[in-house]
């Protein structure tokens, strides 16, 4: 599989398009980001998404995604329960576009944090990354395209938006992680961590601070003795040769 490893250092974009049934008025509310709350076009209730549905949704995209064999421009569907309903995503691994002249669109540097310019029409495409709670949960999960910054509505119709995806999903590396493992064993640091260092070094350590310990003890006692024994022994005898400690 030589087209695995360039897979996992691309960038995917995935445009999405996700929605949940309004609590209030049971319309569908679109959300135009992975948004913690977005109030309901319809009857102004806001719905709220928790961010482990989310996280869940993402996780699944992001694996189903990932196998370079995946069909680019076929529509998927993921869904996630929630307490108020049902987490909807449509959702295809598809190249970033301008929205006014649909030319494909570079991704730029995870990161970045300002509009991004079609090279053929110039119009402006806001790109940001993706929020600190999905990040250190799913480091895949790179940066969003066209979508809303949370606390902000959106202008505009489109209800779509990109998020892209680095490196390959966390679950597949654990997975060819422990497939190596039962194939020619745990890994050389694993190995040595668990089974011998733990026991020993405290050990090691105390065996240390003993032997300090008495080396110190040792030394005042020898010091006191010296001490002792020097104090009368000048007075009496000036020729006395034994170093003083
Ligand atoms: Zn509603
Ligand atoms: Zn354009």
């Amino acid at each position: 599989m030589p087209a695995m490893t360039p897979r996992a250092v691309e960038q995917r974009p995935v445009f999405l398009r996700v929605d949940i049934g309004c609590r209030g008025c049971a319309r569908s509310v679109q959300l135009s980001g992975p948004l913690l709350r977005t109030p309901c076009a319809s009857c102004g209730l806001d719905a709220e998404i928790g961010a482990a549905v989310w996280l869940a949704l993402f996780r699944e995209i992001d694996e189903r995604s990932f196998p370079s064999e995946t069909p680019r421009d076929q529509t998927f569907e993921s869904s996630q329960p929630t307490a108020a309903g049902t987490l909807g995503a449509r959702w295809r691994a598809a190249a970033l576009t301008c929205a006014k002249c649909q030319r494909e669109m570079t991704p730029v540097e995870p990161g970045t944090n300002e509009a991004i310019e079609c090279s053929a029409c110039g119009t402006r495409r806001d790109t940001f990354p993706a929020p600190a709670w999905l990040r250190t949960e799913l480091p895949t999960a790179m940066q969003l395209y066209g979508a809303a910054r949370d606390g902000a509505e959106r202008a505009g119709t489109e209800t779509g938006f990109w998020i892209t995806f680095q490196g390959t999903p966390p679950s597949l590396s654990d997975q060819h992680r422990q497939a190596i493992q039962s194939a020619i064993g745990p890994a050389p640091i694993s190995y040595a961590a668990p089974l011998s260092v733990p026991n020993a070094a405290p050990r090691r350590r105390w065996e240390w601070l003993a032997i300090a310990l008495f080396a110190v003890l040792i030394g005042a006692a020898v010091y006191r003795c010296g001490g002792r024994m020097g104090t009368p022994s000048h007075p009496d005898d000036g020729s006395e040769v034994e170093p003083s400690p």
